[in-house]
């Protein structure tokens, strides 16, 4: 399985961006230095008070500067890593530092400004190159992005942006992500599309995409599986999985004053950043056996760059300005001490879990399948020109002679359809036969035709899905002897040899300054005690400034060690008055009972490290506590003693505690009023009193019923007309003066 027991360091370079804008209008100035030759970065204090103190001195794997260029940066640094994720190995990039520096720069760069692209995209154009120049060779290339933010892992790849998902381990293969999408990649262009998708459902669930960015991990996985044949005659496959990682922001989020919700993010965002820390501090001190790589999702993630299976690059982005310095120097120890991490890369070779292998299989299956097809139509066919029973038989079958002739499928289909048509047609044509056989037979010719179709279509889906499958594995291209090709391949190969001598020089340069002071001495002879005396003074002036840079670095340790127990210990005090409050409530408001059953039910599950609650579980014993309690025989509800005395002795409802409710019969109020004649004004009682007295013109006969008459009209009270349709017989002219009919007088005009 492996190729390569040794382990090796995690390489650290460091690389410090240019003053922006901002710094250089309100002129801060710059106190980091960086020695390109030695790999060195010098970090000068920036207070006044501090002029005689000795500047800060790291050394580093690479460091880069200002001015550094991305694809120098590339050819140097990353290019061997990703060189190495080509031929098997597992790769890591990560970009660590303050918010600002230049991490998501060096991981992504500029999109579209050729110059300033960053790792990533520079790493597609590398893979597809190297396939494209390949022999003999078999390459299947896919790619997941994954965001860690507050603790939960969003897929960018997927459709359901809501979605969280979770970490899984596996003895064979170790820690993954289940579900996570990964999209198989055919050229520079798709993989792009992948990362802009991806890129762009970052920003879609942020409302302040810088500050998300600043504190969210995002992880790009190229995963290249390659397949060549061995020397025993076998195909081999390797697996090699990049991962480039753009880290949250490494400054300390402030903590003070936040509570509840604020105070868990506050201590969830950068808890995978310190876990980092220290995961890198438990393998590098060689005493600890426990590597707390469980104490966050992204350590448990990146569990093999960090000492495992992987090489590792780590890129602390750093600024220069002077108001920086305290979180430039955090970072730089942070990386310094990850330099001491050893890894054990090794080819990871026939992995179980190859895609690569799938495809092949399903490729050979469908192959076969379609293989079989076309086997049983021929037979078929031969057949048939066996029997020699028409022409067409004869004439297809010749053409089928040639066995392995899978070329001319296309001419074979239309033969088929061509004598399935024809022969329709003589059925058509044939007089000879009854109606009823013709249309008998006609039918069935169409549902071979319809079969025959039905088949031909399955056959085809089959090769297309056949054809898809092979275009998603990639093979070098043939124009390998290709002039420009070659010539660029050579340039290429000259700017890594440039790149690697560059680090060998480096590499001396610090042997040579770390062994200066034992050369020295070795060199010297001395020709005098007074000589001796000399030199030895200054080499005990150069050990003595050594000792106090050592005397402050520790000084600076303790200090920064202080700060952050302090914030923890505030951090372990708000956590604390948290809790009392939550106890505070859970003493007043849950009942003792109800809380130890809640305590009995809950669990915490490692997994995805939650307390959940057991089901609840009816057992059949529990069914006497399920009816309701009688404190009363004969009565359903509970009764105190005081209730069925009171009740007994005065029947009082107020103690009946059954559905018993004795009620008055509600009256309903009256809404309606007695009749009331209206009321007529003097006036107009006088107005018809007067139309109503002298009648001289009318002569009614009412002799008859006078007497009514008398009563019917009342003083004051008048009469409508409606009376005057009473029949004319009863008429009396004679009697003047009569009120019955009366003639209006004034009050309407004649
Ligand atoms: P981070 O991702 O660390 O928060 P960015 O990559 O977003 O920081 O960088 C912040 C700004 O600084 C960006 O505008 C970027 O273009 C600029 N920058 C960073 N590094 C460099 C560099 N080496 N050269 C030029 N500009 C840089
Ligand atoms: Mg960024």
């Amino acid at each position: 399985m492996s190729k390569s027991k040794s382990s090796e360091s995690v390489k650290v370079v460091v690389r410090c961006r240019p003053m922006n804008e901002k710094e250089r209008a309100a002129k801060y100035e710059s106190v980091v230095s960086v020695d390109v030759k030695l790999g060195q970065i010098i970090v000068r204090n920036p207070r006044e008070s501090s002029g005689n103190e000795l500047p800060k001195i790291f050394t580093f794997d690479a460091v880069y500067g200002w001015n550094s260029k991305q694809l120098e940066m590339y050819d140097e640094t990353f290019r061997p890593l990703v060189e190495s994720v080509l031929l098997g190995f597992n790769g890591t990039i990560f970009a660590y530092g303050q918010t600002g520096t230049g991490k998501t720069y060096t991981m992504e760069g500029v999109r579209n400004d050729p110059e300033k692209r960053g790792v990533i995209p520079n790493s597609f154009e590398h893979i597809f190159t190297h396939i494209s120049r390949s022999q003999n060779q078999q390459y299947l290339v896919r790619a997941s992005y994954l965001e860690i933010y507050q603790e939960e892992i969003r897929d960018l790849l997927s459709k359901d942006q809501s979605r969280r998902l979770e970490l899984r381990e596996r003895p064979d293969t170790g820690v993954y992500v289940k579900d996570l999408s990964s999209f198989v990649t055919k050229s520079v262009r798709e993989i792009e599309h992948v990362m802009n998708v991806g890129n762009q459902n970052r920003s879609v669930g942020a409302t302040n995409m810088n500050e998300h960015s600043s504190r969210s991990h995002a992880i790009f996985v190229i995963t290249v599986e390659c397949s060549e044949l061995g020397v025993d005659g076998e195909n081999h496959i390797r697996v090699g999985k990049l991962n480039l990682v753009d880290l949250a922001g490494s400054e300390r989020q402030t903590k003070t004053g936040a509570q509840g919700e604020r105070l868990k993010e506050a201590t969830k965002i950068n808890l995978s950043l310190s876990a980092l820390g220290n995961v890198i501090s438990a393998l590098v001190d060689g005493r600890s056996s426990h590597i707390p790589y469980r104490d966050s999702k992204l350590t448990r993630l990146l569990q093999d760059s960090l000492g495992g299976n992987a090489r590792t690059v780590m890129v602390a982005n750093i600024g220069p300005a002077s108001y920086n310095v305290e979180e430039t120097l955090t970072t730089l120890r942070y990386s310094n001490r990850a330099k001491n991490i050893k890894n054990k890369p090794r080819i990871n070779e026939d992995p179980k879990d190859a895609l690569l292998r799938e495809f092949q299989e399903e490729i050979a299956r469908l192959k076969a399948q379609l293989q079989k097809r076309s086997g049983k139509k021929k037979r078929r066919l031969r057949r048939r020109a066996g029997e020699g029973s028409d022409d067409e038989g004869l004439e297809s079958g010749e053409t089928e002679d040639d066995e392995e002739d899978g070329d001319d499928k296309g001419d074979y289909w239309r033969e088929q359809q061509e004598k399935l048509e024809k022969e329709r047609k003589a059925i058509l044509e044939d007089h000879s036969l009854v109606a009823e056989e013709k249309a008998r037979l006609l039918k069935e010719k169409e549902r071979k035709m319809e079969d025959f179709r039905k088949e031909r279509e399955a056959g085809e889906k089959l090769a297309a899905k056949v054809k898809a499958m092979e275009s998603k594995l990639l093979v070098g291209g043939k124009n390998i002897v290709d002039h420009t090709n070659e010539q660029q391949r050579m340039l290429e190969q000259k700017r890594q040899e440039i790149a690697e001598q560059k680090r060998r020089e480096r590499e001396m340069q610090q042997q040579m300054e770390s062994r200066d002071e034992e050369t020295l001495e070795l060199k010297e002879t001395y020709t005098s005690l007074q000589q001796e005396v000399d030199i030895k003074t200054k080499k005990l002036k150069k050990l003595f400034s050594k000792l106090q840079s050592v005397k402050a670095e520790i000084q600076d340790l303790q200090e920064a060690h202080i700060n952050e127990r302090q914030e923890m210990e505030q951090i372990q005090n708000e956590l604390t008055r948290d809790l009392k409050l939550k106890h505070l409530i859970i003493e007043n408001f849950i009942p003792l009972e109800e809380k130890n059953k809640i305590v009995n039910r809950a669990f915490f599950d490692e997994e995805p490290e939650e307390w959940k609650m057991k089901p609840i579980t009816r057992i059949e014993d529990d069914h006497q506590m399920m009816s309701r309690p009688r404190s009363a025989v004969g009565y359903w509800r509970p009764l105190s003693h005081h209730a069925r005395v009171a009740m007994m002795l005065k029947p009082d409802m107020r103690y009946k505690a059954e559905n018993i409710i004795m009620l008055d019969m509600d009256i309903p109020a009256r809404t309606s009023k007695e009749y009331q004649e209206p009321v007529i004004a003097p006036k107009l009682a006088a107005a018809l009193e007067d139309a109503l007295r002298d009648e001289d013109e009318i002569e009614v006969d009412a002799s008859s019923f006078h007497s009514s008459l008398g009563q019917m009209l009342p003083s004051g009270r008048p009469r409508t007309g409606k009376k005057s349709s009473t029949p004319t017989s009863s008429y009396s002219p004679s009697s003047p003066g009569s009120p019955l009919y009366p003639q209006s007088r004034g009050l309407v005009p004649k």
